[in-house]
């Protein structure tokens, strides 16, 4: 959600060959900040004109009228959307025509979402393998994304235009709630044109969707006060960032006992964990207002000012399951299976997205009636330290190896950070794995982490099973508070 891409740093090569951009972006990093900011402002109107169509703002009416929907209208509603989708999917969309024909299933039969657990069950590997026959032979309009999932197995994932519109409505929704009208924001994000970390201004301005874009990955001890500087002089008072990188700055205005107010800090991507909203809500004295999401855009969530997550029910149908699959009762917690209601390019139905949440059996204070649930856990995951400081969010070393590698040259991949110095990528790597992805990689890889760090690619038959319930993708093996040890060290 938080991803509509610009230039991405580290993966340039890769994919600027898939958006044949190549010399746009060659010529774009020639120019001074001021022509760049230019061309982020022409980027963006795209986005721009998508929120002042008549749309966007239909959408934004009508999933504003939802939060006063009671249980009743919700299940008219989903009941309604998932017979369409499912009878389109069996008549236009081959695999789940195979599917559902291998199965004898008799799709005049699911007519409600009781008997979706009828229906078989489709998982990421599917996707991949299926990658051709998963999507409509009809001419639906899309958009085109690429995830790399948790464990950096490469996605791709074709969004019809519609539901990527209602996707905007919703987050724009929570920005909302959090109080947003309009306000300037600061921006924290793994592709922001900066090359450089060095750049005398760390910042690129978008006039036309008033934002100030920040490179997250070029936080460091030596970059926070500049940005902070420049943060309080713009009189910027909303954040958008991962939760670790709002963590950052919250724990560099603790070091210096500083506190910096907001009106809001909005968060997607990683799961805020409890130290982290602590001390962000203490140094930016304001709240955090989460949005749970996937590339595949199958469900939602939305955080409110009481610190619920609120599930959308209009983009999907989410399911909570034990590890056999059989539905959990209400206020019990499970594993996600999710069906997009909306996305006729590429249905996803019964979709086994394995993030682990559960319905809570209460109602929320803030008085809207969309189903809440447990904070959403997806990824335990760690940061990457370099000896010069640079704290690097799992979010951008996902940005990187997704960028770096194509579609189908691994299967699964994990980074393991031995001492400051010293960085393992552990890779299954298909046949379709070359040189050249190697190299590009490992080129990818020290761009991230700068110099001073010796990165090696250790290619495995498998990820090892951590005791977590899943695998882990960045493992931080420096022990303890390692992110005080690294600021430590700078002292
Ligand atoms: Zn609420």
């Amino acid at each position: 959600m938080d991803d509509v891409g610009f230039i991405d740093t580290y993966g340039r090569i890769r994919k600027v060959e898939e958006n044949m951009n190549k010399n746009i972006i060659k010529i774009y990093h020639q120019f001074p900040g001021v022509i760049q900011n230019l061309g982020i402002n022409i980027y963006e109107l795209n986005e721009w004109r998508i929120r002042r169509s008549a749309k966007f703002r239909d959408n934004l009416r009508f999933l504003r009228k939802t939060e006063t929907w009671g249980d009743k209208d919700f299940l008219e509603y989903q009941n309604k959307h998932l017979k369409n989708i499912v009878a389109y999917a069996y008549k236009y969309v081959p695999y789940y025509h195979e599917l559902y024909k291998k199965n004898n299933i008799d799709i005049t039969k699911i007519q409600t979402i009781d008997d979706l657990e009828k229906l078989p069950m489709v998982q990421k590997e599917d996707i991949i393998k299926y990658k051709n026959s998963i999507r409509s032979v009809q001419s639906e309009p899309f958009i085109t994304r690429h995830t790399s999932g948790t464990t950096g197995e490469p996605l791709e994932i074709r969004i019809s235009s519609n539901l990527d519109i209602l996707q905007k409505c919703n987050a724009y929704r929570r920005d909302i709630w959090a109080g947003y009208k309009d306000d300037w924001i600061g921006r924290f994000v793994g592709d922001t044109p900066i090359k450089n970390c060095r750049d005398k201004n760390l910042f690129r301005k978008s006039y036309i969707l008033k934002r100030f874009i920040f490179p997250s990955y070029c936080l460091s001890l030596k970059t926070m006060p500049s940005i902070i500087r420049t943060l309080e002089r713009q009189n910027i008072k909303f954040l958008q960032s991962y939760p670790s990188t709002a963590y950052l700055l919250a724990k560099f205005l603790e070091r210096s006992d500083n506190y910096l107010p907001m009106k809001a800090i909005l968060y997607s991507s990683e799961p805020m964990y409890e130290f982290q909203r602590e001390l962000i809500e203490k140094r930016f004295k304001t709240r955090v207002f989460g949005f749970y999401g996937q590339m595949e855009g199958v469900v939602s969530a939305l955080e409110c000012e009481e610190g619920e997550y609120h599930t959308s029910m209009i983009d999907g149908i989410l399911e909570i399951t034990n590890k056999s699959g059989e539905r959990v009762p209400k206020g019990e917690k499970g594993f996600t299976i999710s069906t997009s209601l909306h996305n006729y390019a590429m249905p996803l139905i019964r979709y086994a997205l394995n993030d682990y949440t559960g319905y809570k059996d209460k109602s929320c204070d803030c008085g809207r009636k969309l189903p809440l649930l447990y904070p959403v856990e997806t990824k335990k995951n760690d940061f990457i330290i370099t000896p010069f400081g640079k704290i690097i969010s799992p979010s951008l070393v996902t940005r990187t190896l997704k960028y770096a590698l194509s579609g189908q040259s691994i299967i699964e991949s994990q980074i393991v950070q031995k001492s400051f110095d010293s960085i393992i990528i552990k890779i299954v790597p298909t046949e379709k794995y070359s040189d050249i992805d190697e190299k590009l990689l490992l080129k990818s890889f020290l761009e991230l982490v700068g110099d001073g760090v010796s990165i090696k690619i250790e290619h495995v038959e498998k990820i090892h099973q951590s005791k977590a319930y899943k695998k882990r993708f960045v493992i931080n093996e420096i022990g303890g508070d390692y992110i005080e040890k690294a600021f430590g060290s700078l002292e």
